[in-house]
């Protein structure tokens, strides 16, 4: 039986040289590792008490909104700037290639909401860091953090300490 790390296609040089992406595409297209990954995720929560999953645009939103609904939770996306048509708050952050914008909506977020971020990748940690900030911004708290894939040599985790922070597959 194939487990969720065999249906990761890894490819050389993408987005530029000397970087390995780690390739969701395959993961979704197969039934079994579409099944693999949601469930994996729901697994990482069996224990966690919250009331909505967040997650960034564009990954985030293909694996927190299947496991927000399997859990009869909410879920609220994490924008690129502009693209949010209410009132935002939002982090500007560094990302392993370039750096970003993000936001969310003010009233995304009520003030004590128990809060899971789910996103596809950690590498630096820098689009969490930011998300997390907006979160507390907004007064939520965020109670856990998912991963599909962390890619530990970039050592993301260190700036997500004091969180508790789980990956599906780790990479060294
Ligand atoms: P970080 O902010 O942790 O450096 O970067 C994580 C973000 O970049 C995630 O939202 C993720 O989607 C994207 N990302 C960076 N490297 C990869 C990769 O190798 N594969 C995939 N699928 N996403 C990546």
């Amino acid at each position: 039986m194939k487990k969720l790390e065999d249906y990761v296609r890894s490819i050389p040089d993408f987005p530029e040289p000397g970087i390995i992406f780690r390739d969701v595409t395959s993961i979704l297209q197969d039934a079994d590792g579409l099944h693999l990954a949601i469930e994996g995720l729901m697994e990482s929560l069996k224990d966690v008490d919250y009331d909505v999953v967040v997650g960034p645009e564009s990954r985030g939103f293909i694996f927190g909104v299947p496991v927000a609904y399997e859990a009869g939770k909410g879920f609220v996306p994490v924008r690129k700037k502009g693209k949010l048509p209410c009132e935002t708050i939002s982090a500007e952050y560094d990302l392993e290639y370039g750096s970003a914008v993000i936001e969310m909506h003010k009233d995304s977020i009520q003030p004590g909401q128990k809060v899971v971020i789910i996103d596809d990748l950690i590498a630096t940690g820098g689009t969490i860091e930011a998300i997390i900030g907006l979160i507390e911004q907004l007064g939520g708290q965020v109670v856990k953090i998912c991963f599909v894939m962390e890619l530990a040599g970039l050592k993301g985790r260190e700036k997500l300490s004091g969180y508790d922070v789980e990956s599906l597959i780790t990479y060294e």
